[in-house]
């Protein structure tokens, strides 16, 4: 990799860096050739005139070591769980084990669209999947098919409308409720389904808050979306009273599973009072994931809206064969019936599925509750090390992630970013910062249970020298990061005079 010097702003020290890298194109030199195969002149005599190209491609011309030097060079700008420590609470970005690819890797060569009978293997796999997760979530029935936690949550919400409309309660329902605390993908799933969103506010310990709940509820609700534990990385204290009392007005109560990793073998939300919940298995259940995907958002659902799951089910006959249900409104006599039909094509993001599966496997039920308590552990470990050094939001044990805010380092001129900022140059990934939304300048911690206690302490210690510098030197901390490739952009710039196309430097 090139390295380029850098002087450090104020302080006037150089610094070494690695240097952006170029574009192939702007390395490309005409008439330098990547291909070494002699005879390449005979193996394009047999290409039929009519099919041969008429003009060059226009693709840059190097050599081969120069791309891959530069595919290289690029890979090793990159941050990435394999590289370092990756705190981005909500995400849950945890060590994804090799093994899982190798397993996945048994499948590459399957075509979605092989007979059944050939297959066998495949959706036994995901059957048994199935089983796993509705017995860990301590639910009746699953389906496979969301590719992620946004696409689970819309079909759940279709699934309680159908409910709903099948009880002939669909005209009158049309509000769904969501605390303040949500992920943004919560109510932006209650309108894609065309509802209308109450926002509901926490109350000081950090949980939703009940009378206001209660102020809410009515019997045009549909349903209640809650991530437990929830965004501050609190438990419900009072879950199964904000269950109960939406229950009580013939609402549903949606669980946002993303927050999984602390329940493993802890807690089943099907015994907390939820109908059903998705699960982020690019995130609990340690397939890669980042920069949107890939990913699978399986949702596990109580029996009453089992019917409404999408299709094609996969069920086992009775000589133990599995098959895919895929009755459709033109195949009578059986249709859809209350099935909300297809989400995704196939059977859901397969790759992901089976890395899951292998993970739940290698680990075993005592294995996952194991790494539910050790994350649990993780967070708090962390969150006694930086209490005394940035404002605690709440002030509770947490569970596997934990928000402090940088109130206190925004009077001394450094806000939440430049702390994300600092943490780029002190060798690790930033936290996620701004969210949630109810907590003023927010650093959202999740350092996962795959750390090991060094890496802990080094993060610890690098928030501690940024809090300090914060004190002594605030104007170090807003000129970072100084020792990556781009320091700053200029976000302002981006936003009104976006350049979207490369152009030539003239
Ligand atoms: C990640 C996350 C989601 C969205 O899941 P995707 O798989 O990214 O669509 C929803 N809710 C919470 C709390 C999350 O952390």
């Amino acid at each position: 990799m090139t390295i380029r010097t850098q002087v450090i702003p104020d302080s006037g020290v150089k610094t070494a860096v690695p240097a952006l890298e170029p574009l192939l194109v702007e390395i490309h030199e005409e008439g330098r050739a990547g291909r070494h195969v002699r005879g390449g002149e005979e193996a394009d005599a047999l290409i039929p005139a009519a099919f041969a190209r008429k003009a060059p491609l226009g693709l840059p011309e190097l050599s081969e070591p120069q791309v891959v030097r530069h595919f290289t060079h690029l890979a090793q700008l990159n941050y990435a769980v394999d590289t370092g420590m990756y705190p981005l609470g909500s995400c849950t970005m945890k060590y994804n084990p090799k093994i899982n690819d190798r397993v996945a890797s048994l499948f590459a060569d399957l075509h979605p669209k092989q007979p059944q009978s050939t297959v066998q293997g495949a959706l036994t796999l995901l059957a048994e999947l199935e089983g796993m997760l509705a017995k860990l979530t301590g639910m009746d029935a699953v389906t496979l098919q969301p590719a992620a936690g946004a696409q689970a949550e819309f079909t759940a919400i279709l699934m309680f409308k159908a409910y709903h409309q099948k009880r002939g309660e669909g005209a009158k329902r049309h509000r769904v409720i969501v605390p303040d605390t949500a992920h943004g993908t919560n109510p932006a799933s209650a309108a894609m389904c065309g509802f209308q969103v109450t926002t509901v506010k926490s109350d000081p310990h950090g949980n939703i808050d009940l009378a206001s709940l209660k102020a809410a509820l009515g019997d045009d609700v549909v349903g209640l979306m809650l991530t437990n534990p929830n965004t501050l990385g609190l438990f419900e204290e009072r879950l199964r009273e904000v269950c109960d009392a939406v229950h009580a007005v013939g609402g549903l109560v949606y669980g946002d599973g993303a927050n999984m990793n602390a329940l493993l073998g802890v807690a089943r939300p099907g015994d907390l009072g939820f109908d059903c919940i998705h699960i982020n298995v690019h995130k609990t259940f340690s397939t890669p994931h980042g920069a949107g995907g890939p990913g699978a958002g399986p949702l596990c659902v109580k029996e009453p809206l089992r019917a409404f799951l999408p299709k094609p089910w996969i069920v086992r006959d009775e000589q133990g064969r599995y098959h895919l249900d895929t009755a459709r409104d033109d195949q009578p006599p059986a249709g859809l019936g209350d099935s909300i039909g297809r989400v995704r094509t196939f059977l859901g993001n397969f790759g992901v599925l089976v890395r899951a599966y292998t993970y739940m496997r290698t680990l075993g039920e005592e294995g996952l509750a194991e790494a539910s308590n050790d994350a649990i552990l993780a967070a708090n470990y962390l969150l006694a090390q930086l209490r005394e050094h940035y404002d605690v939001a709440f002030d509770r044990a947490c569970m596997h992630e934990f928000v402090l805010s940088a109130s206190r380092q925004k009077k001394q001129g450094v806000s939440a970013l430049d702390v994300a900022k600092a943490l780029i140059d002190e060798g690790f990934h930033p936290p996620t910062v701004y969210f949630p939304l109810v907590v003023p300048e927010a650093l959202m911690i999740e350092p996962t249970e795959t750390e090991p206690r060094e890496t802990l302490d080094a993060f610890a210690a690098a928030m501690i020298r940024i809090a300090e510098r914060a004190k002594t030197d605030p104007a170090s901390v807003k000129a970072s990061p100084v020792h990556a490739p781009l320091a700053r952009l200029d976000e302002v710039t981006a936003a009104r005079n976006p350049k979207l196309k490369w152009q030539r430097p003239t």
